[in-house]
């Protein structure tokens, strides 16, 4: 089963190919034309163009191009069928249904499983407010966590035992539809028990506003591992999403700041920092980096300031260098993550900290400074040399001017030195 030409036709006028790849590709016009770096090789100056007139792209390094559906495919690894669906719900056309069999049976699986999830999340919520919810409220209080932000980001606090699953069958939902949400599992002896028990309940909403997941915080502290999240389902899989980006996308988000938890991103919330998502995960993987492309133009990685969190960040450098967008990394000191910082230091400070991160390059230097004593000649040698080279991957000779000049009065090395080695 295929769509029809026409409707083809419809999903590709209203998709404009510059928009589109606009929002994976930062595209610069001249003449008739657009051109970026292209996202399907690697390299340094943009052969990679678009053309408006025609509605085509074309890589004149890697020979890649087509129409806007190719470019969908492409760029997120998806069949045609697939792209032209993505498409045209971007475009808000309804596509005629299709008879494939298991093609709908498929989304009638997920359908059900996303309503058991919307309705465990408003469950779970409600349940917070009650009375054998104590503990859940003492958390709510000692976070210092405001009505405002329960209601935004829907949290909740899970029962025990069986509970959601009786909750569940009362309301006429089936065990299969239950057990695929996974948050439900049945025992080796054939009884049902809830996945998430005495837990406080954040759940995960996708970028459409669908529930898809839940994390769930253990309230002793003596744990070790302090969260439990959903496992992978018909409608989630990891590292396909970042939290809190529904919420964020209502605010600006020409910036986006990356935080690594649930409650890092919804204690900023709170205290005004609007544009924030957690990253579900230490390692920002590629379809995160591309969610990121799509929404910001700036992204700001806001990690732990523990060695984790310096690993995660040189990992999310690699993910998203070829991503064509402007990255900074939040420089925090006297708090082990954004929220210990913003509950000490205020939102004014933590404001002046995103405004003040810094690029890629000035923190690649601080990771090469802290390796090595400058005080040693030969170490400052080395020093020299690294950061040459790092200045030479600049394209823009002005932005390396003001580089060289930063690094000079920084690291108190002549500003001819810096520049011969870098030539
Ligand atoms: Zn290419």
């Amino acid at each position: 089963m295929r769509y029809s030409d026409e409707i083809l036709n419809e999903v590709r006028e209203n998709n404009d190919i510059v928009e589109v790849i606009s929002q994976y590709v930062h595209l610069k016009r001249s003449g008739r034309n657009y051109f970026g770096l292209c996202p399907f090789h690697n390299e340094k100056s943009p052969s990679f163009s678009v053309s408006p007139d025609k509605q085509i792209f074309h890589c004149f390094g890697c020979g890649v191009g087509g129409n806007v559906i190719t470019f969908m495919t492409k760029i997120e690894g998806i069949g045609f069928k697939e792209a032209v669906e993505n498409l045209a719900e971007r475009a808000n056309i309804v596509l005629p249904t299709l008879n494939n069999a298991e093609d709908s049976k498929k989304e009638e699986r997920k359908a059900k499983v996303y309503k058991v999830n919307s309705f465990t999340a408003d469950y779970y919520h409600k349940r917070l407010y009650r009375p054998e919810s104590k503990e859940g409220q003492d958390y709510v209080k000692q976070r210092k966590l405001t009505n405002e932000t329960l209601e935004s980001y829907n949290l909740g606090f899970s029962g025990n035992y069986d509970e959601l699953y009786k909750v569940l069958r009362k309301e006429g939902f089936q065990d299969d539809e239950i057990l695929e949400s996974g948050l439900v599992k049945k025992n080796e002896n054939g009884t049902y028990v809830d996945f998430y028990r005495n837990r406080f309940m954040i759940p995960i909403l996708d970028v459409r506003n669908r529930v898809i997941a839940f994390g769930g915080r253990v309230l002793e502290d003596a744990k070790r591992f302090k969260y439990l999240n959903s496992p992978e389902n018909i409608v989630y899989s990891k590292g396909k999403h970042l939290f809190g980006l529904n919420v964020a996308k209502k605010y600006e988000h020409h910036k986006l700041l990356v935080v690594e938890g649930y409650m890092d991103a919804i204690s900023l919330h709170q205290r005004g920092i609007r544009n924030v998502v957690a990253a579900l995960g230490t390692a920002l993987t590629t379809n995160q980096g591309w969610l990121l492309r799509k929404n910001a133009e700036q992204v700001i990685l806001g990690f732990d300031a523990d060695g984790a969190g310096q690993t995660a960040i040189m990992r999310a450098m690699e993910v998203m260098q070829n991503m064509g967008c402007d990255m900074r990394v939040l420089q925090m000191t006297g708090a082990k993550d954004p929220d210990e910082y913003i509950i000490k230091y205020g939102s004014a400070r933590f404001q002046k900290l995103m405004d003040e991160a810094i690029s890629l390059l000035e923190f690649k230097v601080k990771v090469l400074e802290q390796k090595l004593n400058l005080e040693v000649a030969g170490d400052k040698v080395k020093f020299l040399n690294e950061i040459a080279k790092l200045i030479a991957q600049i394209d823009n000779s002005i932005e390396r001017e003001i580089y060289i000049e930063k690094l000079a009065k920084g690291y108190n090395i002549s500003k001819e030195a810096i520049f011969r080695a870098s030539k």
